[in-house]
């Protein structure tokens, strides 16, 4: 399953959390008050919200030269 991050709201406390998929509600274990999801470590690295992994073509277009070399960007 994912690992969540979440921000508290009440207190600014950070957390993770292994939640199933699509999960977007935590409790803060410090205050027990409702967190916001910061980030999904899970779909950072290499996933969509589907689950499934995401093109690496799709990322970082036209990095390879920034558009100088005329490599069809
Ligand atoms: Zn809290």
């Amino acid at each position: 399953m994912p690992v969540y991050e979440y921000v508290c709201t009440t207190c600014s406390h950070k957390f993770d959390k292994i939640q199933p998929m699509g999960a977007t509600q935590a409790e803060c274990p410090h205050c027990e008050q409702p967190a916001r999801k910061a980030i999904s470590l899970f779909t950072a690295t290499a996933t969509s919200e589907d689950g499934l992994p995401m093109p690496v073509t799709g990322i970082g277009g036209g990095g390879c030269c920034g558009g100088g070399c005329g490599c069809g960007v």
